[in-house]
């Protein structure tokens, strides 16, 4: 094997998917610590604190939050490396949350034991969908009371459409929480509570019927055994392919909180997730242990550092090695750039990696050149697909404060809206500018860097608009016709777009119905 397919085959690339307060940030943590990336888990949100911000956008990425330095984090483990990338996941919640999924070879679910699957939940999965992002499913928090495992099951299978394999059985939980069992190896790891934030030996207990094990368990042992039996007996057995094809998932139980369980997702994802895959570009498949560089942006985000006020384009590398000071072909502007600056993740701080490989992501310093989707390389001519827009969930009506200011309202939205910041539409019927975002905050990000950086006032308004469709008709005579008779809620968009902004779900059920031919599509490629 060569350096370069031992360093591929080493990585894993994955993101956690879950609705808000699942445990997300705190497995962030645990898997922090896990890596040694950090001496003591719980330092993820406070690192944030001590940064200094000058503008408002940046004064309102440091209270919610949002850094670049933990939108990807490195880590070593178990002769592996290790990369995390962050989903946002309250009010922060945007397109590049879905995008950042475009991104992964796999992903992590985490649902809270009490809640099971919730609605942010069922909107990730979608995205990973499209991919058959394989998925490792976790449920948190069994130091406290959850619902019926079974049930929960039978929720992820039903509502998910994914078949589910539990490769840990928890016993017990709340204060009656004693562990898991594994299904397969016959063994009962031990939760030892009070040791949340360190790393410990875990007691094993070999074999369910062992003295050992019963004493344990206590009076928890007959009833255990009992729904032993009927998980055995109703649950799927976990088969590799199937996982790798999106169609399984592994699920193990835990408590984030108690740092108990998340060794075993990770090593789940060392052992079955896939390594770096191969990668779809318009004019062929790369492979990740091609020599030469390949890679595509799919996120971009303002810096918090104030000592760089631009912004960074998150790339994921899918061939090569990159080197720093080297050469990269910017092929949507057919351009060669010297990258001597990119920034790399890796977790501690102390260590700056020098070259990276396909499964890594490096940041560039973007200065209004790049774009979302866009694709790097050692000259070839390619581009990536699979990089899409999302259809919008929300829509506001830009209302301008100066109408004078009208050039700058436009030109500054079509920028931040090729950067992904934000969608925005033109009605047909009007001269009304509509944005369209997934997550609210994204608003607001718009409101004030149109401020910042293009000295544009604007507020919102509500606006009658329930979801955008891409429209595609391949007979031009239906699509003309039915531009004339859906001409009050056509609109173009950014990117020169036909799209339909369907005022209620039942019109865009009704549309689709009268018109098969024409296709109204909920996401779209970029370029
Ligand atoms: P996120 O919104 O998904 O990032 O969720 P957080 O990691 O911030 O967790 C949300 C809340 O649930 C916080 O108060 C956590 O302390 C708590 N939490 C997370 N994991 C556990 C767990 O295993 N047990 C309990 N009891 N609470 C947990």
């Amino acid at each position: 094997m060569t350096i370069q397919a031992a360093e591929v085959a080493k990585r894993r690339t994955f993101a956690i998917i879950s609705h808000p307060d699942a445990g997300k940030t705190t497995i962030t943590e645990k898997l922090l610590l896990m890596g040694q990336a950090i001496a003591v888990a719980g330092t993820v949100k406070s690192r944030k604190s001590d940064r200094h911000a000058t503008s408002d956008w940046m004064e309102m990425e440091k209270q919610r939050g949002i850094s670049i330095t933990t939108s990807v984090m490195q880590f070593p483990y178990r002769e592996h490396m290790i990369n995390l990338l962050d989903t946002p996941g309250h009010e922060d919640f945007s397109e590049d949350t879905y995008r950042t999924l475009t991104a992964v070879d796999s992903a992590l679910m985490v649902l809270d034991g009490g809640k099971g699957v919730e609605p942010r939940t069922i909107a990730l999965m979608d995205v990973c969908r499209l991919r058959d992002t394989p998925i490792v499913s976790f449920i948190n928090k069994l130091d406290r009371d959850i619902r019926d495992p079974i049930e929960l099951l039978d929720e992820i299978e039903a509502v998910l459409k994914i078949k589910a394999a539990p490769i840990t059985w928890p016993i017990g939980c709340y204060k009656d929480f004693k562990g898991v069992y594994h299904l397969a190896e016959d063994k009962i790891i031990v939760y030892v509570p009070g040791h949340g934030h360190e790393r410990i030996e875990v007691p094993v207990i070999q074999g369910l019927d062992s003295a050992e094990a019963r004493e344990h368990l206590g009076d928890l042992y007959e009833g255990f055994l009992e729904q032993l039996e009927l998980v055995q007996g109703a649950c799927h057995e976990f088969d590799q392919d199937a996982f790798l094809r999106g169609e399984m998932t592994p699920v193990f139980f835990g408590t984030a909180l108690g740092n108990f369980g998340v060794d075993q997702v990770l090593d789940s994802i060392v052992d079955w997730a896939p390594q770096p895959l191969s990668r779809a570009a318009h004019e062929r498949v790369v492979e990740p242990i091609e020599e030469k560089f390949t890679g595509f942006v799919f996120k971009i985000q303002a810096n918090m550092d104030p000592k760089h006020r631009d912004r960074i384009a998150f790339m994921r590398i899918c061939s090569g090695k990159y080197e720093k000071g080297m050469k990269m072909r910017h092929v949507r502007i057919k351009k060669d750039l010297k990258i001597a600056d990119a920034l790399t993740f890796f977790s501690s701080e102390r260590e700056m990696l020098e070259e990276a490989y396909a499964g890594d992501i490096i940041g560039l310093h973007n200065h209004g050149t790049i774009q979302i989707g866009d694709t790097f390389s050692e000259g070839e001519t390619l581009g990536f697909t699979g990089i899409p827009h999302f259809a919008p969930e929300l829509f506001r009506r830009v209302r301008l404060k100066d109408p004078l200011k009208s050039k700058q309202l436009r030109q500054g939205l079509q920028e931040l809206a090729e950067e992904g910041a934000t969608q925005v539409f033109f009605p047909e019927r009007s001269n009304d500018i509509i944005l369209g975002a997934v997550g609210v905050l994204q608003f607001d990000v718009v409101a004030s860097r149109l401020k910042e950086e293009y000295k544009v006032e604007c507020a919102y308004e509500a606006v009658n608009v329930w979801s955008a469709r891409w429209i595609e008709c391949e007979d031009k005579k239906k699509l003309e016709d039915f531009k004339t008779k859906a001409f009050e809620n056509i609109a173009i968009d950014g990117g020169g777009h036909l799209t339909y902004l369907a005022p209620t779900r039942v019109n865009l059920s009704l549309m689709e119905e009268r018109w098969p031919d024409v296709k109204f599509r909920a996401t779209r490629e970029h370029h």
